[in-house]
């Protein structure tokens, strides 16, 4: 059977989305430019890892591989509502974040609803409502690469079925700030969900005006729900945990629906609950990336021609001036793997994420070298 007869036969909507770009694997990266030595900077993954109490909750597990985990997560739950402060039965754990956004759209969205995101965005809040057969309406960044306030809330105030908002966004590393995120709050009807997709929460909370946006929710007469994950700060997206802090008991349950019943494995719960419990680990990376953020960005400011897109993540989003996908060519014959954006109008951006300070340095060093010639 031909490819067209197999499409032919497929939903409308599947042929056509993109694939999701993953990037390339440090094996293949290896295999094919013959370096030994590789820098992962395209995931955003944490440099330090996870907690050392995860790797001794994986060591017992197995002897349990032979049972179901727990269909509801029932430990992770009462342990991340105690601290956040929303009911456990408003908690839903996702196989990674990215399974709660492909629930939130299997549970609300039909054919023809509108969804509401930004221009460049993280893939998912575009692929999965048009898997969906969603209309998605994608927003511009201002000049100085920042979200434009204005075009949201008029955008909101037309009353999309869901809203799909990273803050801080993922590719660009830009926020809302609290004032801003009042004003969409304002904005927003009674009959959008809004979804704030946090997965950088545990860095932008150091940077000023980051909003609360828990705290600005709770008690509004609309439906939220507020996305994170064990995947960035945690050191733990090889294990797939992420969660949504939502509105109402009854919006979790109607994921619960739509979830595939085991979704997060038994590794997976352990080594969340085991991060979890130490705080201080994540802190600790996490300052030292927010530390060496600003140091790399000082580093690469020298650059002539180069434009750096002011973050309160764990990556920098850089204009690089001229066609990314030669500067990435090279990047990766010298073992370093960034994310050369594809997306029309931004092929000359590449998006770094910060990695250890010798990481860092070798990147900068790299790509000055790679500008330079
Ligand atoms: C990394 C990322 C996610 C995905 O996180 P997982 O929990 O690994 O699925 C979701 N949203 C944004 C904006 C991200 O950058």
């Amino acid at each position: 059977m031909n490819a067209s007869a197999i499409h032919a036969l497929a939903r409308p909507e599947v042929p056509p989305l993109p694939p999701y770009n993953a990037g390339l694997s440090s094996e293949a990266v290896r295999a094919r430019y013959g370096v030994s030595e590789i820098a992962r900077l395209a995931s955003n993954e944490n440099p330090y890892g996870a907690s050392p109490a995860v790797a001794s909750a994986l060591a017992g597990l197995a002897t349990r591989v032979g049972t179901y985990p727990d269909a509801n997560c029932t430990a992770l739950r009462a342990a991340i509502g105690v601290r956040t402060g929303v009911a456990a039965e408003a908690i839903v754990i996702g196989n990674g974040s990215e399974d709660i956004l492909q629930m939130l759209c299997q549970a609300f969205l039909s054919a023809g609803d509108r969804v509401l995101t930004q221009r460049p965005a993280f893939g998912l809040h575009e692929i999965y409502p048009r898997m969906m057969g969603a209309q998605v309406e994608l927003l511009a960044l201002t000049p100085e690469l920042g979200f434009d306030v204005d075009a949201w809330c008029e955008a909101l105030a037309r009353g999309p079925k869901i809203a799909m908002l990273a803050n801080p966004s993922n590719p660009v590393g830009c926020m809302f700030t609290a004032a801003e995120m009042e004003r969409l709050l304002a904005a927003t009807p009674a009959h959008t969900l809004l979804v704030v997709d946090e997965a950088y929460y545990e860095y932008a909370r150091h940077a000023e005006g980051y909003p609360d946006v828990l705290a600005m929710l709770r008690g509004r007469a609309m439906p939220w729900i507020v996305l994170r994950t064990f995947s960035k700060a945690w050191g733990l997206a090889g294990l797939r945990v992420g969660y949504g802090l939502a509105s109402d008991a009854a919006l979790v349950q109607l994921l619960d629906r739509v979830r595939t019943p085991f979704n997060v494995n038994h590794a997976a719960q352990a080594a969340a609950l085991a991060a979890w419990g130490d705080e201080a680990f994540m802190q600790r990376g996490v300052a030292e990336t927010v530390r060496l953020r600003g140091v790399l960005a000082e580093r690469l400011a020298m650059l002539p021609g180069l434009r750096i897109a002011p973050s309160a993540t764990n990556f920098l989003f850089l204009d690089i001036g001229r066609p990314n996908a030669p500067v990435n060519e090279a990047l990766l014959a010298q073992g370093l793997i960034v994310k050369p954006w594809k997306e029309p109008g931004f092929e000359h951006f590449i998006r770094v994420s910060i990695g250890t300070e010798a990481e860092n340095e070798r990147f900068a060093h790299a790509l000055a070298g790679i500008l330079a010639a």
